[in-house]
């Protein structure tokens, strides 16, 4: 959500553990930031943690390294779009003071599509790394506490690793809830435009659009953003949703927001007091639909993860793996 660090990304460099699938993928390395305990109290801890206990306990060291790694990507991935769902922006021209808006409905869509692949290729690591949680009888093992994990995109416990990939990807659906105009409404009292774009008012989760599980299975080529583009705008509810512009990156290129709905200004939902966020319509508050919405949908993340833990390895691996997850000492 709100964003600590905005320095240009880091170098990037390939990781080739992954199957060729994620050969691409590059990750960011990263010198040491502050602790993620520093970033307390943030929304995105709330939520993940909200969300994992609707069904879950979570253990006390392990709420912490999940809080950590869902602000993770404010740290150092800020200027990142695709970890934020930034710069997916678009209005139909009658909600553009009859102009055409300055980004195409394709060109918003891949931008969503950098921020579902995003997502979809942290999930994918998080299920990928998952074997080394447990033995072949699915006893955790290697599980230790103590110091907090290092969320800095290197591989260290293994625990840490898979922390870290999922809490990375949830921070990027949770953005799209806070960024986008799916769950909110547009102010009543003001006309339409690129400064109070409409809202859709839709429910949580987004059934098609962030069936993660299904890209995972179904996306083998990441590199076709071309494919990504068009199932992205195939499984989105609407053409006229929307996330903000922000000046950081999508796919290299430096946004500049001018004439364009903005994320700090007009649509964010990142805190309480945003100009969006204290939108009410009827009785609803447009913080309270983002917040319930990313809390919905993470629930429904976690459980279709362990549902594809259980594919992958089996119930009773599955099993100790999300035991060796929640529990401080499994
Ligand atoms: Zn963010």
């Amino acid at each position: 959500m709100s964003r600590v660090g905005n320095a240009r990304p880091r170098p990037v460099t390939t990781i080739g553990l992954l199957i060729v699938m994620l050969g691409s993928v590059t990750m960011v390395m990263s010198t040491a930031g502050p602790p993620a305990s520093a970033f307390a109290g943030n929304v995105h801890a709330r939520m993940t943690i909200e969300a994992l206990y609707t069904e879950d306990s979570v253990q006390s060291w392990s709420q912490t390294q999940f809080k950590g790694a869902s602000q993770a990507p404010d740290v150092d991935e800020g200027m990142e779009a695709k970890a934020h769902c930034d710069n997916a922006d678009y209005l139909a021209s009658e909600d553009n003071d009859g102009k055409t808006y300055p980004v195409s409905r394709n060109k918003a869509d891949f931008a969503l599509a950098t921020c579902v692949r995003y997502a979809t290729v942290r999930y994918k690591y998080a299920l990928d790394f998952a074997d080394e949680l447990v033995d072949a009888s699915g006893n955790p093992k290697n599980i230790t506490t103590g110091r907090n994990c290092r969320f800095d995109l290197n591989k260290g416990r293994p625990k840490c690793n898979v922390i870290e990939q999922l809490g990375r990807g949830w921070h990027a659906i949770e953005d799209f809830y806070a960024h986008s105009n799916y769950a909110d409404y547009a102010d009543p009292n003001k006309k339409v435009d690129r400064t109070n774009p409409p809202g859709l008012g839709l429910d949580a989760p987004a059934v098609k659009l962030w069936d993660v599980s299904w890209y995972v299975a179904n996306m083998h080529n990441l590199n076709d953003m071309d494919k990504w583009t068009r199932q992205v705008a195939s499984r989105r509810p609407s053409e006229k949703l929307a996330t903000g512009c922000y000046p950081n990156y999508v796919n290299g290129t430096k946004q500049n927001c001018s004439g364009r709905t903005k994320h700090d200004h007009d649509l964010n939902k990142d805190t309480e007091n945003t100009r969006r966020s204290r939108v009410v319509n009827l009785a609803f508050r447009n913080f309270d639909l983002a917040y319930r919405a990313g809390v919905t949908e993470i629930r429904r993340q976690w459980g279709d993860f362990k549902r594809d833990l259980s594919n992958k390895y089996g119930e009773i691996r599955a099993a100790g793996m999300v035991r060796a997850l929640k529990l401080d000492k499994p």
